[in-house]
C-alpha cells in the first residue's frame, strides 16, 4: 500500500460548541434570520471547528437573494460589499472581519473547465452543500439547529479522509482545479484521499493543463506551505506533474552519478522533507519553493562523460531561468519570485569556509535577492545554508558529510555578520561622493565601476572597509 493512503482514525467532536463560533459571523446569521431568511455556517469553518480549530474565517450561505442580503445586513447596520453577486456573493464587514454571504445555489454546467457557464439560485441548502467539492468542505452549521452533513464530512474527518461529493470523476470533469484541492487538503489535514477519488483524480489529472495557471498557482502554494509537498511528490505524482510539467521529466531520472542515490523526484522529496526539520518549525515559503525547484534544470542539463558518468552542468542556472518562467505562470508574486530564484540560482554555488567566499556568495544572494535590508539578506543566507543541508542528506551516503561542514561555514557567517561584515555597496566605508572626489571621476557610471571594484577588493581582504584605506586603493586605481 503506498504512503500515506492508511486512513487514520481521529478524535472529532460530535457537535460544534455554540460558543465557539464567533460573535462576527453569528451577526450576520442573525441579521439575514432577523429579516426572515435561513442562514447557516458553510465551508472551511464548519470543517476546522469540528477538527478543534474554530480560527478559520467564516462563510455563510443563505436562502436570500444577495439583494435580499444586502438589505437584511443594511437593516442590522451591517456594512456590505457586492463582491460577486453574479454568484450571489455579498460580503458582509463586522468588526473589520469579512464574511462571504452566498445564496444557495447549484453551479450550471463548465465547459471550458474554469467557470461554471452560469449558476442556477436555489431554495434547499442541501442542494448548496451537493455542488461542493469534497464531503468534508460540505457540511453546514447553525447555533441552534446543530450540524448538517448529508454526504458524511464529519465521518471523513475522523477517517482522515478526502471524498469527492458524488461520482468523483463526473466532479473532476466539472472543474479539474478540484484535483489540486484534492491534493492540498490532503496535505494540509494530512490525510488520504479514499481511493476511488484517487482513481478520478489521476485520470482527471491531465485536464489540469486546461485550467488557469494564476488559480493552479494559488492551490500550489496552499500545498507548498502545508509543508507536506514531499507527500504531494511522491503520492500524487501525476497531479504534481500535471500541475508543473518540468515535474514530470524527474521521475525514473536516474542520475547515474556516484554522488547521487536517488532518482530526481526523490531527491527533490527529501529535499522538500529536509527542509522543514532544518528549518526549525517556521519555514518560509520562498525556501519551501527554491526545495521544489532547485534542481528542476536537472534534466534538460543532463550529459554523460566517457565513463558512463552523469553530469548535470548548468543546472542551477536553467533552474533559475526554467523557475523564473514557472512562478511567473503561477502569478507567484514577483519579490517572492525573486528570492526563490536566487536560492535556486545558487543553491549549488561551491563554497570554501573563508569569509572571501562566503561574503561572495551572500554578496551574490543579496543582489539577486533584491532584499533591501542587511537583516533580509542575513536571514535568507541561513535559508541558503538549510538548503544545502537538506540537498547533501539526500544525494548519496558519501555527500551527507558535508551537511556537517556548513554548520562550520553557518558559525563562520554568524562571525561575519557580527563584525559587521561587507558585501555590498552599502555597506563600503565610502561613498559615491567621496570616489568622485577622491579621485577626480565625473558622475556616470565610472562611479559604480569604482565603487563595486572597492567592494571587490574589500571582499576579497585585499583591502579594509576603511575610509582611508579604500581612498587610497582607489586613488592609486584611478
Ligand atoms: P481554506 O480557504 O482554508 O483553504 P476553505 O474550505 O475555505 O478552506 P475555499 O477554497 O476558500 O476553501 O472554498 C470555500 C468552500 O467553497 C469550500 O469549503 C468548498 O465547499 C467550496 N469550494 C471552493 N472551491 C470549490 C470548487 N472548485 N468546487 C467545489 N466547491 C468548491
Ligand atoms: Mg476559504
Amino acid at each position: 500500500m503506498r504512503e500515506g493512503t492508511v486512513p487514520t482514525h481521529r478524535q472529532i467532536a460530535s457537535h460544534i460548541d455554540p460558543t465557539l463560533a464567533p460573535a462576527y459571523g453569528l451577526a450576520v446569521l442573525h441579521a439575514l434570520e432577523a429579516a426572515g431568511h435561513e442562514a447557516w455556517f458553510v465551508g472551511g469553518w464548519v470543517r476546522d471547528a469540528l477538527r478543534g480549530e474554530p480560527a478559520h474565517d467564516v462563510d455563510v450561505c443563505t436562502s436570500a437573494t444577495w439583494q435580499q442580503t444586502e438589505r437584511a445586513l443594511e437593516a442590522a447596520g451591517i456594512e456590505a460589499h457586492e463582491t460577486g453577486i453574479q454568484h450571489g456573493t455579498v460580503t458582509a464587514v463586522v468588526g473589520g472581519r469579512p464574511v462571504e454571504t452566498t445564496t444557495y445555489r447549484i453551479d450550471g454546467a463548465y465547459t471550458d473547465q474554469r467557470h461554471p457557464d452560469s449558476v442556477t439560485f436555489v431554495t434547499d441548502v442541501r442542494e448548496d452543500l451537493a455542488r461542493r467539492d469534497f464531503t468534508v468542505n460540505a457540511m453546514a452549521w447553525h447555533p441552534e439547529r446543530g450540524l448538517l452533513d448529508p454526504f458524511g464530512g464529519r465521518e471523513d474527518l475522523e477517517l482522515g479522509v478526502i471524498r469527492a461529493v458524488g461520482e468523483p470523476a463526473v466532479r473532476f470533469g466539472e472543474d479539474a482545479l478540484r484535483v489540486l484541492r484534492a491534493v492540498r487538503f490532503a496535505c494540509r489535514l494530512g490525510f488520504a484521499i479514499e481511493p476511488a477519488t484517487q482513481r478520478a483524480l489521476v485520470d482527471a489529472a491531465p485536464e489540469l493543463a486546461h485550467v488557469a495557471r494564476e488559480r493552479v498557482g494559488a492551490e500550489l502554494r496552499g500545498i507548498v506551505n502545508s509543508g507536506r509537498c514531499a507527500w504531494a511528490l511522491r503520492n500524487e505524482f501525476e497531479v504534481m506533474a500535471a500541475a508543473i510539467p518540468a515535474i514530470g521529466r524527474m521521475r525514473g531520472f536516474a542520475q547515474r552519478s556516484p554522488y547521487h542515490s536517488y532518482d530526481a523526484l526523490e531527491h527533490t522529496a527529501r529535499v522538500v522533507a529536509g527542509i522543514e526539520c532544518f528549518a526549525g518549525g517556521v519555514v518560509s515559503e520562498r525556501l519551501r519553493w527554491a526545495a521544489l525547484l532547485h534542481d528542476i534544470g536537472k534534466p534538460a542539463c543532463f550529459t554523460v562523460d566517457v565513463n558512463g558518468q552523469g553530469h548535470f552542468y548548468g543546472h542551477p542556472h536553467e533552474g533559475a531561468v526554467m523557475s523564473v518562467h514557472i512562478l511567473r505562470e503561477l502569478a507567484i508574486p514577483l519579490e517572492l519570485s525573486r528570492q526563490i530564484v536566487a536560492l535556486v540560482r545558487l543553491h549549488d554555488r561551491p563554497m570554501k569556509a573563508s569569509a572571501p567566499s562566503e561574503l561572495r556568495l551572500v554578496a551574490d544572494l543579496a543582489r539577486r535577492s533584491g532584499l533591501r535590508t542587511r537583516a533580509e539578506v542575513v536571514e535568507l543566507m541561513h535559508e541558503m545554508f538549510d538548503l544545502r543541508r537538506s540537498d547533501a542528506i539526500a544525494k548519496a551516503p558519501q555527500c551527507r558529510a558535508y551537511a556537517t561542514e556548513l554548520n562550520g561555514h553557518e558559525r563562520l557567517f554568524r562571525r561575519i555578520v557580527a563584525e559587521g561584515g561587507c558585501w555590498s555597496m552599502g555597506d563600503l566605508a565610502v561613498s559615491g561622493g567621496d570616489v568622485m572626489s577622491a579621485c577626480d571621476i565625473a558622475p556616470g557610471p565610472a562611479v559604480g565601476d569604482a565603487l563595486r571594484a572597492a567592494l571587490d577588493a574589500v571582499i576579497a581582504g585585499h583591502v579594509p572597509n576603511n575610509r582611508e584605506a579604500l581612498l587610497s586603493f582607489l586613488r592609486k586605481l584611478f
